[in-house]
Parts: C-alpha cells; structure tokens; sequence
C-alpha cells in the first residue's frame, strides 16, 4: 500500500500571525474530523517552521515540511538553508525542484541531484516536482519532457534512496491558473511516471513509490483527481492557504 499524502505549498505568504492562525485553524480541524490514512505535510515559509512544528504536536498524521534546502552542507552561503538545519527544526519532507524555483531561481536539474542528496543525507524525504509547460503539453512531448527530468536528476540514487522520494507531478500550466489537468491527463502521466521508475528501480519500488498530483487542485476536483489509480494525493498551492479548502481536500481520499 502506497502512502496517501496531502502537502501544503504555502509559497511566499503569510505573516506570523497569519500562519499561527492558518496552522491552528488547519490543527483545530483535522482534531475534529476523522482522517483515514492520509499524511499531511504543512511546507510554510522557513521563519514558520518552528511555530508551525509546536502546533502540530500531538495532532497524528501531520507533518512539518520546508519548501526548498541548499545544495550545500554548512559555511559561507549568505541567505541559504542547509537540511541539516531543517532536520533540527523537526523538518520531515522538503519539496525541490519546484517549476516556481526552477524558472524564478535557475534550478537545474544537475543541481536538484545535490539538493535531494543533501536531503536524504539528512533523513528528509524530498517531494521532487516534475511538470512540463504549456508549450510542450501542446507539442504532445510532455511524457518524454517528464521523464527526462526524472532521469537527470533522479536515477543516479540507488533503490534504498529512491523509496525516500515522493515525486509531485505539476504540469506548469495548471499552476495557480485554475486550469486543472484532467483527471485522465493526471492518470496518464502518473502511470508513465511511476513505469519510468519501475524501467529503473524495478515494479516493486515504483509501485512504493507516492506520487502526487498538483496544480490548481481545490476541493471540487481533489475527489476526481484523488480517485485515479496513480495519483497518491497532492501538492496544492493556493488552496492549502484557506484552512476550510485545504482539509476538504484531505477529506476527498
Ligand atoms: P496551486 O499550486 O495549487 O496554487 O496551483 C500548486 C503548486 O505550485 O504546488
């Protein structure tokens, strides 16, 4: 049984108290209501990460995650977060390779394989983003775009490292656009991603591995989205800042 998981992509929003609110609120709920087997990983901002981890003590299936980490270990890198240090803020998951980091920040994918080594090094499970832009979607490349992304900066880990990857696929053009993929359009991709990993790592650690679905994800479509074979839960951006949208969403599995 694959591990079913609802991140939060809080991107570069809210202040103190809006993120102690947001969080409470999100903890006050989830304590209400009956959760199946689903993990949620809240990824504020880094200044949250401690306040976020006090308030969800004590809540179970909730987890504390960041949104990016350096490529280096520890010294002189003005402005950067080492994992290591995310770790010991109670950090567990950390998403890279977000097209947002990828196309605002120049992340490549040569420089993804450090940052997911550096997580793993650290006992983060990295939430690797692959998606492909409008353009190529059109083109009819995006599988073969989505592969490649994988395999660069992926099939270098051995079969140990690789089931501590969640992979969210986020086709661009479905980011914050409230243009959403198709649930079909998710299944195909999802169902290439996870036989591209199996061509490498063999059936049983692809068939482990958790994939998530993001862009433009809400709680009208989470439903649809969720119920498809492949699709392992999601990353959600916008709609995991409205407490109410993004435990609804939780609540579709
Ligand atoms: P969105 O963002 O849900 O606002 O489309 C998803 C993401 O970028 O992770």
């Amino acid at each position: 049984m694959r591990k079913k998981i609802v991140a939060g992509n809080w991107k570069m929003n809210c202040d103190l108290d809006e993120g102690q609110k947001l969080t409470s609120e999100i903890v006050n709920m989830l304590k209400d209501e009956k959760i199946n087997d689903v993990n949620v990983v809240l990824n504020p901002p880094f200044p949250h990460l401690h306040l976020v981890n006090k308030l969800i003590q004590g809540v179970s299936r909730v987890f504390l995650g960041a949104q990016n980490c350096s490529d280096k270990n520890s010294g002189a890198y003005t402005g950067e977060i080492s994992a290591s240090m995310l770790k010991s803020f109670a950090a567990s998951y950390v998403i890279l390779g977000h097209s947002e980091r990828r196309e605002y920040f120049g992340e490549t994918n040569a420089l993804l394989t450090e940052k997911v080594k550096r997580a793993l090094e650290n006992g983060l499970k990295p939430i690797f983003c692959c998606g492909e832009p409008l353009e190529i979607r059109e083109s009819g490349d995006h599988e073969s775009y989505v592969t490649q992304q994988l395999t660069e900066s992926l099939f270098g880990f051995s079969e140990e490292e690789i089931k501590n990857i969640v992979i969210a696929y986020e086709p661009i053009w479905a980011i914050g656009t409230g243009k959403t993929a198709s649930s079909d359009q998710a299944q195909e991709m999802h169902a290439s991603i996870r036989k591209h990993i199996a061509s490498k790592f063999g059936r049983e650690v692809a068939e482990g591995i958790s994939i998530l679905y993001g862009g433009s994800c809400k709680p009208d479509n989470a439903k649809e989205i969720f119920s498809k074979q492949d699709v392992d839960g999601g990353l959600i951006g916008g709609a995991s800042l409205k407490s109410r949208d993004f435990v609804e969403i939780i609540k579709s599995f």
